[in-house]
């Protein structure tokens, strides 16, 4: 695939994104035969679509780029808590599980 913008605004981009699926389809479709005819429903998302519904860095799919800050589970505000992939320690099912035990910790200190 050609190097270019995946930029929404590009005039081409809705084609080429639904192309990109249709080419991942197809690969998916040497270990999957017949994988099309069973598609019930499909959604291509790009590093737009993270861009402009999570607000991530450059579309990155785990948020904020690596190393910049993020807040802890513990906020200024009371009985407000952080949990998920914005937040300390970071992006990733893993370490968005580990934020939400800290935001329970939080919520409920250990004695
Ligand atoms: C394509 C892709 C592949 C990935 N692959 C991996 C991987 O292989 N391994 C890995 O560890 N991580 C992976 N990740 C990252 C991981 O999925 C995320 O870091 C993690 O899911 C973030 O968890 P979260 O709870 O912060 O947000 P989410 O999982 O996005 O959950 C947020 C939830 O809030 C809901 N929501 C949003 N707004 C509202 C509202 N106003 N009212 C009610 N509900 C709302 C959403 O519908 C969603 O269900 C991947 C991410 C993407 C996008």
């Amino acid at each position: 695939m050609e190097a270019t913008t995946w930029g929404r605004r590009a005039p081409d981009y809705a084609r080429r994104k639904r192309e990109f699926g249709d080419a991942l389809i197809a690969l998916a479709e040497k270990v999957l035969p017949g994988l099309r005819e069973h598609v019930v429903f499909r959604e291509e998302a790009g590093p737009a679509t993270f861009a402009r519904y999570a607000r991530t860095t450059g579309g990155a799919i785990y948020g904020p780029a690596a190393g910049r800050w993020r807040p802890p589970a513990k906020t200024p505000v009371e009985r407000l808590y952080l949990a998920g992939a914005g937040v300390f320690p970071g992006a990733g099912i893993e370490a968005v599980v580990i934020s939400g035990t800290l935001a329970a910790d939080a919520v409920y200190p250990k004695r």
